[in-house]
């Protein structure tokens, strides 16, 4: 799964160094020999990791803690700060494409990058903040090439133009072609799919180049495969060099331990990530926010993205936000984890849903996380046969209480008492969270609770 290793090791040098009695050189040393550790194994080039070092270490040693925060916050908060700052720091929002304009967005980079599937990714993103999409297939070296995005087209529901309707075999030709059309027809935002395969890397050069030229493209997009780790900065400028790359697109960082190298080595060379790819879905795509992923990273929940997908999950926005706010003032009942698991089941793999909730790594045990489906079925089924008072207050839940309802979902005490042993595990973290979330709110952290 994506950053697991990453985050697994951040956060245990995150939880160590609260673990410390009190914070001094050596523990600093430790918590930055951890970071590094960390950082390397995700492929992170050695000089920034040392830059990142340096700063932490001389920004922690000389730190006052404000008035009322411990030391141990204040040197979590300059590793956020730094980390943020790895990955591209903090950035305006991504800017909204303009209605009715025809804006066009080419993508490039080599074969097998992932430029078709981000096509119909980006399409799919685009098509549900209600933009009219069309899509461009200028890849006439791949045998395949336009079927393959036709087929996605058709499963994102977006029309497509390709060498069939321009008659043509000259990409730049149906890119020209195809442009006009979708502008004449008064569409939002046109993608170009490249090809990426040539003969040589010259001669592909030489078309995106000229492409560009003639297309005049409102943004070019490079797609870069995550797995090539810090390679990803050669890559970078060398596309530069024969297009200005407005921005990029990491795949594949689902399927590597390299992710954390590649967005690393992207941001120093000073382009922007705007979205990464985890997943061959075309739903698997992201908006990249520095702050926000890294607030992932160390643990720290993402509650925007949680609520973001549960609305694309079209769970109805009052539950969601509901039972947010009632985790939020410290009142989550059996009632909430309800309707928590129904949305979880609707929204797709728990295990990818669970680490976007504030204090996975520093507070939720991991095996707690890992619930599987099957469990999460049955203990919706248990909480049928519960009543509306022990949904609301599970402490009633005594012997015989337990014993009925394990008669009427048939299933067994035990079963039973794993959920509410579940829920109990779950109540006190988010508490525990909540006190942590407050105090680090205070230190400025993108800690947003009312969404
Ligand atoms: P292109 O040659 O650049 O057009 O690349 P394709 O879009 O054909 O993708 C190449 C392979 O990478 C395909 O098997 C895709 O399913 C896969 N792929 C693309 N993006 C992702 C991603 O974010 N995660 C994973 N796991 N696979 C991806
Ligand atoms: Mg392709």
């Amino acid at each position: 799964m994506s950053f697991s290793r990453l985050r697994d090791a951040l956060t245990s040098t995150i939880s160590n160094l609260f673990k410390a009695p009190f914070v001094d050189k050596r523990v600093i040393e430790e918590t930055i020999r951890g970071i590094q550790r960390a950082l390397l194994m995700a492929d992170v080039n050695v000089h920034l990791v040392l830059s990142l070092s340096n700063n932490i270490r001389e920004r922690a040693l000389k730190i006052k803690a404000p008035p009322g925060f411990s030391r141990k916050e204040v040197v979590l908060r300059i590793i956020y700060d730094e980390l943020v700052k790895l990955l591209g720091g903090e950035k305006a929002p991504i800017t909204d494409i303009p209605l009715g304009k025809g804006y066009t967005l080419m993508l490039v980079g080599i074969q097998g990058s992932g430029k078709t599937t981000t096509a119909a990714k980006l399409a799919w993103f685009y098509k549900r903040k209600g933009l009219k999409v069309g899509l461009v297939c200028a890849d006439t070296y791949r045998p395949g090439a336009y079927d393959q995005l036709a087929q996605l087209a058709k499963r994102v529901g977006v029309s497509i133009y390709g060498a069939k309707e321009a008659n043509s075999n000259d990409p730049i030709d149906i890119a020209i072609k195809g442009v006009n059309l979708f502008k004449d027809k008064g569409f939002d935002l046109i993608i170009i799919d490249t090809a990426g395969r040539h003969k040589d890397e010259t001669s592909l050069m030489n078309e995106i180049s000229k492409l560009n030229e003639i297309i005049k493209p409102d943004e070019v997009m490079l797609v870069i495969d995550a797995t090539i780790g810090q390679q990803a900065k050669s890559q970078a400028e060398a596309f530069h060099k024969v297009a200005k790359v407005g921005s990029i697109f990491i795949t594949k960082l689902d399927g590597t331990a390299k992710g954390g190298g590649a967005l690393s080595a992207v941001a120093a060379t000073g382009a922007r990530v705007k979205f990464i790819g985890v997943g061959e879905k075309v739903e698997d795509i992201e908006p990249f926010d520095p702050p926000t992923f890294v607030s992932r990273l160390l643990g720290m929940g993402d509650i925007r993205t949680l609520i973001e997908k549960m609305k694309e999950a079209e769970i109805s926005k009052e539950i969601s936000e509901k039972v947010m706010s009632r985790i939020m003032s410290g009142k989550f009942t059996l009632l909430d984890l309800y309707s928590q698991f129904k949305a979880i089941r609707k929204m797709g793999p728990l295990a990818k849903l669970i680490e976007l909730l504030p204090g996975f790594g520093l507070g939720i045990p991991k095996e707690l996380a890992d619930v599987a489906t099957e469990r999460i079925d049955r203990w919706l089924v248990i909480m049928q046969s519960m009543t509306k008072e022990e949904l609301e207050n599970p402490r009633i839940i005594n012997r015989s209480r337990i014993e009925r309802i394990a008669r009427g979902s048939g299933t067994s005490s035990k079963d039973v008492k794993e959920l509410i042993n579940y829920y109990n595990i779950m109540n006190r973290a988010f508490k525990k969270l909540l006190r942590r979330g407050k105090r680090l709110r205070g230190l400025g952290f993108p800690y947003k609770f009312n969404v």
